[in-house]
Protein backbone atom coordinates (compact mmCIF):
# COMPACT_ATOMS: atom_id res chain seq x y z
CA UNK A 1 0.00 0.00 0.00
CA UNK A 2 1.78 3.31 -0.91
CA UNK A 3 0.74 6.24 1.21
CA UNK A 4 0.09 9.76 0.30
CA UNK A 5 3.16 12.15 0.92
CA UNK A 6 3.57 12.96 3.96
CA UNK A 7 4.51 15.97 5.90
CA UNK A 8 7.26 16.16 8.02
CA UNK A 9 6.63 16.35 11.26
CA UNK A 10 8.28 15.51 14.99
CA UNK A 11 7.92 11.62 14.26
CA UNK A 12 10.83 12.29 11.24
CA UNK A 13 13.09 14.33 13.22
CA UNK A 14 16.73 13.21 14.21
CA UNK A 15 17.80 15.61 16.80
CA UNK A 16 14.75 16.52 18.88
CA UNK A 17 16.80 19.86 19.36
CA UNK A 18 13.46 21.42 20.77
CA UNK A 19 14.81 19.79 23.93
CA UNK A 20 18.58 20.62 24.54
CA UNK A 21 19.05 23.77 21.95
CA UNK A 22 22.58 22.85 21.72
CA UNK A 23 22.03 20.80 18.44
CA UNK A 24 20.35 21.90 15.42
CA UNK A 25 16.74 22.20 14.14
CA UNK A 26 15.44 20.23 10.86
CA UNK A 27 14.59 22.46 8.08
CA UNK A 28 10.92 21.15 8.96
CA UNK A 29 11.26 21.81 12.33
CA UNK A 30 8.15 22.86 13.95
CA UNK A 31 9.41 24.48 16.84
CA UNK A 32 10.91 26.98 14.52
CA UNK A 33 7.99 27.29 12.02
CA UNK A 34 6.01 28.38 15.01
CA UNK A 35 4.77 32.05 15.20
CA UNK A 36 6.53 33.52 18.28
CA UNK A 37 3.05 34.93 19.09
CA UNK A 38 0.97 32.01 19.25
CA UNK A 39 4.15 30.68 21.46
CA UNK A 40 3.71 33.50 23.70
CA UNK A 41 -0.08 33.57 24.10
CA UNK A 42 0.28 29.67 25.53
CA UNK A 43 2.78 30.37 27.91
CA UNK A 44 0.70 33.60 29.17
CA UNK A 45 -1.54 30.65 29.79
CA UNK A 46 0.93 28.84 31.57
CA UNK A 47 1.36 31.46 33.68
CA UNK A 48 -2.25 33.36 34.39
CA UNK A 49 -4.46 30.43 34.45
CA UNK A 50 -4.73 29.62 37.92
CA UNK A 51 -5.42 25.70 37.45
CA UNK A 52 -3.15 25.29 34.50
CA UNK A 53 -0.12 27.37 36.66
CA UNK A 54 -0.82 25.25 39.19
CA UNK A 55 -0.87 21.85 37.44
CA UNK A 56 1.82 22.96 35.06
CA UNK A 57 4.50 23.59 37.78
CA UNK A 58 3.28 20.74 40.01
CA UNK A 59 4.16 18.45 37.37
CA UNK A 60 7.54 20.15 36.22
CA UNK A 61 8.19 19.74 40.06
CA UNK A 62 7.32 16.36 40.56
CA UNK A 63 9.35 15.68 37.19
CA UNK A 64 12.53 17.82 38.41
CA UNK A 65 12.44 17.10 42.08
CA UNK A 66 12.10 13.32 42.04
CA UNK A 67 13.30 12.57 38.62
CA UNK A 68 13.63 8.52 38.89
CA UNK A 69 12.77 8.21 42.11
CA UNK A 70 9.43 7.67 42.66
CA UNK A 71 6.99 5.39 41.15
CA UNK A 72 3.72 6.57 39.20
CA UNK A 73 1.86 5.38 41.76
CA UNK A 74 3.79 7.61 44.32
CA UNK A 75 3.94 10.28 41.75
CA UNK A 76 -0.02 10.52 41.72
CA UNK A 77 -0.15 11.24 45.34
CA UNK A 78 2.70 13.61 44.92
CA UNK A 79 0.75 15.42 42.47
CA UNK A 80 -2.66 15.49 43.72
CA UNK A 81 -0.90 16.90 47.21
CA UNK A 82 1.18 19.54 45.27
CA UNK A 83 -2.31 20.66 43.47
CA UNK A 84 -4.31 20.70 46.54
CA UNK A 85 -6.10 17.96 45.54
CA UNK A 86 -8.41 16.81 48.79
CA UNK A 87 -10.47 13.92 47.11
CA UNK A 88 -9.17 11.44 44.26
CA UNK A 89 -11.57 10.22 42.05
CA UNK A 90 -10.60 6.29 41.05
CA UNK A 91 -11.74 5.32 37.47
CA UNK A 92 -11.10 2.01 37.46
CA UNK A 93 -11.72 -0.84 34.91
CA UNK A 94 -13.60 -4.19 36.61
CA UNK A 95 -10.69 -5.88 35.03
CA UNK A 96 -8.29 -3.77 37.38
CA UNK A 97 -10.63 -3.60 40.49
CA UNK A 98 -8.24 -5.21 42.81
CA UNK A 99 -5.12 -2.95 41.91
CA UNK A 100 -7.70 -0.10 42.51
CA UNK A 101 -8.18 -1.44 45.96
CA UNK A 102 -4.41 -1.64 46.00
CA UNK A 103 -4.01 2.10 45.11
CA UNK A 104 -6.78 3.19 47.19
CA UNK A 105 -5.05 1.39 50.20
CA UNK A 106 -1.82 3.17 48.99
CA UNK A 107 -4.11 6.51 48.87
CA UNK A 108 -5.53 5.84 52.61
CA UNK A 109 -1.85 5.51 53.80
CA UNK A 110 -0.92 8.81 52.18
CA UNK A 111 -3.88 10.14 54.09
CA UNK A 112 -5.53 11.33 50.84
CA UNK A 113 -9.59 10.74 50.45
CA UNK A 114 -11.34 8.85 47.09
CA UNK A 115 -13.59 7.42 45.57
CA UNK A 116 -13.66 4.72 43.28
CA UNK A 117 -16.31 3.64 40.58
CA UNK A 118 -15.59 0.59 38.05
CA UNK A 119 -16.26 0.65 34.43
CA UNK A 120 -20.00 -0.85 34.51
CA UNK A 121 -21.56 1.34 37.05
CA UNK A 122 -24.93 1.11 35.96
CA UNK A 123 -24.99 -2.62 34.65
CA UNK A 124 -26.75 -1.58 31.21
CA UNK A 125 -26.49 -4.08 28.71
CA UNK A 126 -24.31 -2.73 25.64
CA UNK A 127 -27.11 -3.20 23.33
CA UNK A 128 -28.85 -0.69 25.29
CA UNK A 129 -26.65 1.64 23.96
CA UNK A 130 -26.72 0.98 20.28
CA UNK A 131 -23.83 -2.09 20.57
CA UNK A 132 -24.81 -4.88 17.81
CA UNK A 133 -25.20 -8.16 19.82
CA UNK A 134 -22.30 -9.45 17.58
CA UNK A 135 -20.32 -7.06 19.05
CA UNK A 136 -20.22 -8.78 22.55
CA UNK A 137 -17.80 -10.95 23.72
CA UNK A 138 -19.94 -13.56 24.27
CA UNK A 139 -23.10 -13.19 22.33
CA UNK A 140 -26.43 -14.04 23.39
CA UNK A 141 -25.52 -13.10 27.19
CA UNK A 142 -26.19 -10.03 29.08
CA UNK A 143 -22.95 -8.19 28.83
CA UNK A 144 -22.57 -4.69 30.73
CA UNK A 145 -21.81 -1.75 28.75
CA UNK A 146 -18.42 0.15 29.83
CA UNK A 147 -19.73 3.42 31.06
CA UNK A 148 -17.37 6.29 31.44
CA UNK A 149 -19.80 8.89 31.50
CA UNK A 150 -21.45 7.61 34.24
CA UNK A 151 -18.08 6.99 35.71
CA UNK A 152 -17.48 10.78 35.05
CA UNK A 153 -20.76 12.22 36.55
CA UNK A 154 -20.43 10.16 39.69
CA UNK A 155 -17.03 11.21 40.26
CA UNK A 156 -17.89 14.83 39.60
CA UNK A 157 -21.25 14.70 42.24
CA UNK A 158 -18.66 13.14 44.94
CA UNK A 159 -16.63 16.47 43.97
CA UNK A 160 -13.15 14.61 43.52
CA UNK A 161 -10.26 17.24 42.56
CA UNK A 162 -8.67 14.92 40.57
CA UNK A 163 -9.39 11.64 38.25
CA UNK A 164 -6.89 9.05 38.00
CA UNK A 165 -7.62 6.30 35.01
CA UNK A 166 -7.04 2.76 35.86
CA UNK A 167 -7.01 0.80 32.65
CA UNK A 168 -10.18 2.10 31.10
CA UNK A 169 -10.34 1.00 27.35
CA UNK A 170 -9.17 2.88 24.16
CA UNK A 171 -12.12 5.09 23.67
CA UNK A 172 -13.60 4.23 26.83
CA UNK A 173 -11.01 6.70 28.53
CA UNK A 174 -11.48 9.32 25.65
CA UNK A 175 -15.06 9.63 26.77
CA UNK A 176 -14.31 9.51 30.45
CA UNK A 177 -11.40 12.38 30.13
CA UNK A 178 -14.01 14.15 28.02
CA UNK A 179 -16.47 14.01 30.24
CA UNK A 180 -14.43 14.59 33.28
CA UNK A 181 -15.25 17.49 35.47
CA UNK A 182 -11.67 17.20 37.47
CA UNK A 183 -8.34 17.07 35.74
CA UNK A 184 -7.69 13.36 34.64
CA UNK A 185 -4.39 11.80 34.82
CA UNK A 186 -3.32 8.12 34.36
CA UNK A 187 -2.37 5.49 36.50
CA UNK A 188 -2.59 2.32 33.97
CA UNK A 189 -3.02 1.99 30.30
CA UNK A 190 -5.06 -0.66 29.19
CA UNK A 191 -2.97 -3.40 27.30
CA UNK A 192 -4.99 -7.05 27.38
CA UNK A 193 -2.05 -8.74 25.98
CA UNK A 194 0.99 -7.04 27.28
CA UNK A 195 0.24 -6.65 30.81
CA UNK A 196 -0.74 -3.03 30.65
CA UNK A 197 2.34 -1.92 29.05
CA UNK A 198 1.36 -1.01 25.65
CA UNK A 199 5.10 0.19 24.14
CA UNK A 200 6.24 -3.05 25.20
CA UNK A 201 5.26 -3.61 21.50
CA UNK A 202 6.98 -0.79 20.05
CA UNK A 203 9.85 -1.97 21.63
CA UNK A 204 9.54 -4.68 19.68
CA UNK A 205 8.37 -3.74 16.47
CA UNK A 206 11.84 -4.90 14.18
CA UNK A 207 11.06 -8.57 16.23
CA UNK A 208 8.36 -10.10 18.19
CA UNK A 209 5.86 -7.19 16.70
CA UNK A 210 7.04 -6.81 13.32
CA UNK A 211 3.56 -6.83 12.14
CA UNK A 212 3.38 -3.11 13.54
CA UNK A 213 5.36 -1.86 10.80
CA UNK A 214 3.76 -4.01 7.90
CA UNK A 215 0.51 -3.59 5.79
CA UNK A 216 -2.53 -4.42 7.90
CA UNK A 217 -5.82 -2.94 8.30
CA UNK A 218 -7.09 -3.06 11.75
S1 LIG B 1 10.06 20.61 17.41
FE1 LIG B 1 11.74 20.56 15.93
S2 LIG B 1 13.50 19.84 17.08
FE2 LIG B 1 11.70 19.34 18.29
S3 LIG B 1 11.24 17.24 17.71
FE3 LIG B 1 9.97 18.60 16.44
S4 LIG B 1 11.16 18.87 14.60
FE4 LIG B 1 12.56 18.07 16.14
Amino acid sequence: MSLPVKTQTCADCGTVNCNVTTLTYPPFCLTEAEDRAEIEEVNRIYREDPLVSKISCSAAEIEGVYYGRLTRVEEVAAFARRIGAKKIGVATCVGLINEAKRFVKFLDAQGIESYTVACKVGAVDKTELGVPEEHKIKKGNHESACNPILQARILARNKTDLNVIIGLCVGHDSMFIKYSQAPVTYLVVKDRVLAHNPVGALYTDNSYYKRLTEDQNL
